[in-house]
């Protein structure tokens, strides 16, 4: 594939912020998401110099003009830029060279002997960083469906989600489509439980549940700082030993499959004593080889997001290694998301276990609906 032409400019993602787009050749269009809980040991998605910068010079790099991309390594070349106009900027540039090498067929692009559909966990109620307002403290409660194909996966999480909007039809939604109730944790996961039966027994297969509890963005001065605590305590201030304590106990009783980031980003240690089938480093891993390498014996499980680190070489990199080390990976959307499909196309093209996405919202659907499209093709 040869490169004629280089157009970027800025857009706004699902929470209207600034993102930038680049198309390659005119067709080939890709965009990079920004997160709002995000680890402090994620790259800068743009430079200090702003999105505007970057826009004028993408637009302006000539070098790229006749250049050849034909192979995934071959992606590598304009990671240079990365100092200049931070991770967002590259990896739209990286995605659109890669659509155009493929001619928007990324995941066989990627693996022409893509067989695999990931499980899709799907975000249905939501708080933490992700809503303003009284909603539970834990970001993420998800849904983990097992039925045998992907497009059975997705109606489960979508009924599931309706099953919810039906109960509470005045409840607001977060960042993330998901339903944002003034509930604290454990009032939401008896109300998952309950609509959970209801969902299993009408689909005929069982649906698991995750939580994301990103506990970063509620950990200040040495504490978990609880605003939903509980039905007699709603704020509470838990220490170390506690958190751990109260994550393993609503792990038991409410038979909760996953657990990501249960602690703060930087106790590798902590996340090894979390009682869950799949433990889960999101902020912990920030898609950083080097934070994986220190979190081998601590978490089975890691949170895939290129956007973390500004780079799809990295990105493979990273999963590589995984896959080495037996540990489960989760592609994922971000808060502040664009219409951009390609992490359909990266979970299957790079053969991850799961896709986490939000079940409800034109940026998380596009997504899904991709998934089923490639389904079909497989
Ligand atoms: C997450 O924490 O898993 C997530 C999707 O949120 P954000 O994009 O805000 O990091
Ligand atoms: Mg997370």
């Amino acid at each position: 594939m040869i490169v004629k032409e280089v157009n970027a400019r800025k857009i706004k993602t699902s929470n209207n912020k600034d993102t930038i787009q680049v198309a390659i050749n005119k067709t080939y269009v890709a965009s990079a998401p920004l997160g709002t809980s995000t680890g402090k040991h994620e790259v800068r998605p743009f430079p200090r110099e702003g999105i505007d910068f970057c826009v004028k010079y993408i637009n302006n790099l000539k070098e790229l003009i006749g250049m050849e991309f034909n192979k995934f390594e071959d992606l590598e070349f304009v990671e240079k830029y990365f100092k200049v106009v931070g991770g967002n900027s590259v990896l739209a540039l990286q995605y659109a060279l890669l659509k155009a090498m493929s001619d928007n067929e990324v995941f066989r692009f990627l693996n022409p002997n893509a067989d695999k559909m990931p499980m899709p966990l799907g975000n249905v109620i939501g708080g933490g960083a992700h809503f303003k307002g009284n909603a539970p403290d834990f970001q993420e409660f998800l849904l983990m469906p097992n039925a045998k194909s992907f497009s059975e996966n997705a109606f489960a999480n979508e009924y599931a989600h309706r099953q919810i909007g039906r109960m509470y039809p005045k409840a607001k939604k977060d960042l993330e489509g998901a339903y944002a109730l003034d509930f604290n944790n454990i009032r939401t996961l008896e109300l998952l439980k309950r609509v959970l039966k209801k969902s299993e027994k009408e689909l005929g297969f069982d649906i698991g549940i995750g939580i994301d509890v990103a506990a970063t963005s509620f950990f200040r001065n040495g504490k978990y700082n609880y605003k939903n605590y509980s039905y007699l305590d709603s704020r509470k201030k838990l220490s170390r030993k506690e958190q751990i304590e109260f994550v393993n106990k609503l792990i038991a009783d409410n038979n909760i499959t996953y657990v990501e980031d249960p602690l703060h980003e930087n106790d590798f240690d902590g996340f090894s004593k979390i009682r869950a089938k799949m433990v889960c480093g999101d902020d912990l891993i920030c898609t950083n080889l080097e934070r994986l390498e220190k979190a081998v014996g601590k978490v089975n499980t890691i949170i895939v997001k290129p956007n973390q680190i500004g780079s799809l070489i990295k990105t493979k990199g990273l999963i590589d290694f995984a896959k080495v080390k037996k540990i489960t990976t989760v592609m994922s959307h971000s808060a502040g998301e664009t219409m951009d499909n390609i992490i359909a196309h990266l979970a299957v093209g790079f053969d991850v276990s799961c896709i986490k996405l939000g079940i409800h919202g034109k940026e998380r659907t596009a997504k899904i609906k991709e998934l089923v499209r490639i389904e079909k093709m497989l």
